[in-house]
């Protein structure tokens, strides 16, 4: 599966070493002024993780300008029922640029809780949605979706009952923006054809793309 290079969400394991290593250095008692903002910079990096339905901690890692960094992952509203955020318009997940135009991605509490405990496979897929924005905001929905598709087919974590389930979830929203193909059932149609396109793109030999 051939996924643009920047579209990498990393596990965060890299974090917890580099803190483990500041430790250390604060236990040797050698800390600069250097260790101590590597330190600083790996929990803010944690704080920015996406804990998965399997446990893994993920981030949406995206290079614009040249420049690599991890998307936050910023969570509104205290989870209680009625406490939805407005921002959201009623969204599970939004990417909105910061101030200085870096992407943030942005959760609900209230719609995540509900999705976390009937469907978690389907609040990953969000997740690489929301990604997928994140690292290329020219992407529609269709692409973005495609994309979580992929990313999960990649990472081995789509198979038959999960695609069964994806599907499920996508069919029962009646009616959706057009941006999103009017419903839940063309969203995920216009999604699968995108999935079935990539994967012919995939197979076909470089330079014959576009016969
Ligand atoms: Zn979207």
């Amino acid at each position: 599966m051939q996924l643009p290079a920047p579209f990498k969400p990393t596990p965060a394991s890299d974090a917890p070493a580099l803190s483990t290593r500041a430790a250390r250095a604060l236990r040797a008692g050698w800390l600069s002024g250097g260790a101590l903002l590597l330190m600083l910079a790996a929990i803010a990096n944690l704080a920015n993780a996406y804990q998965r339905s399997d446990g893994v901690q993920v981030q949406c890692v995206i290079e614009q300008h040249g420049e690599r960094r991890v998307v936050p992952v910023e969570w509104l509203g205290h989870g209680e029922s009625g406490d939805r955020h407005p921002a959201l318009g009623g969204a599970a997940a939004v990417v909105r640029p910061d101030k200085d135009g870096w992407p943030v991605i942005y959760f609900d509490q209230v719609t995540v809780k509900g999705i976390r405990e009937k469907d978690p496979h389907m609040l990953d897929f969000i997740f690489y949605h929301e990604c997928a924005h994140a690292t290329d905001p020219t992407r529609d929905e269709i692409d973005a979706n495609c994309e979580a598709y992929l990313e999960l087919d990649r990472l081995g974590m789509m198979n038959e009952p999960l695609e069964r389930a994806l599907a499920q979830t996508h069919r029962k929203m009646m009616r959706l923006p057009s941006r999103y193909g009017g419903s839940g059932a063309a969203f995920w149609d216009k999604t699968m054809a995108c999935v079935s396109e990539r994967r012919a793109q995939s197979r076909r030999p470089a330079g014959q793309n576009h016969e």
